[in-house]
């Protein structure tokens, strides 16, 4: 269960049951890699840097808000989301 004062939790919104999809990242433009996690801000990126580990792929609300997968299995109840499948 998470705890409401997880850091992650910035007063984040989200609409009634957002439908979300699990998808590989892809950047708004060519080249213009810099979106992160709405929650915990890991990098999403095309493909997999040397360094520190960045998301490749997860959950994105097709408005070019991304959820990485452990942020997505915390929050999933708190924001009730569904999975388009
Ligand atoms: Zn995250």
């Amino acid at each position: 269960m998470i705890d409401q004062d997880d850091w992650r939790l910035q007063g984040q919104t989200f609409s009634n049951d957002e439908l979300l999809r699990f998808e590989r990242y892809v950047p708004p433009r060519p080249g213009s890699e810099h979106d992160h996690c709405e929650f915990c801000w890991t990098p999403f990126r095309t493909v997999q840097p040397e360094g520190p580990p960045v998301a490749t792929e997860g959950f994105t609300t097709g408005d070019q808000r991304w959820i990485c997968e452990p942020c997505y299995e915390d929050f999933k109840v708190v924001f009730d989301w569904r999975l388009m499948s």
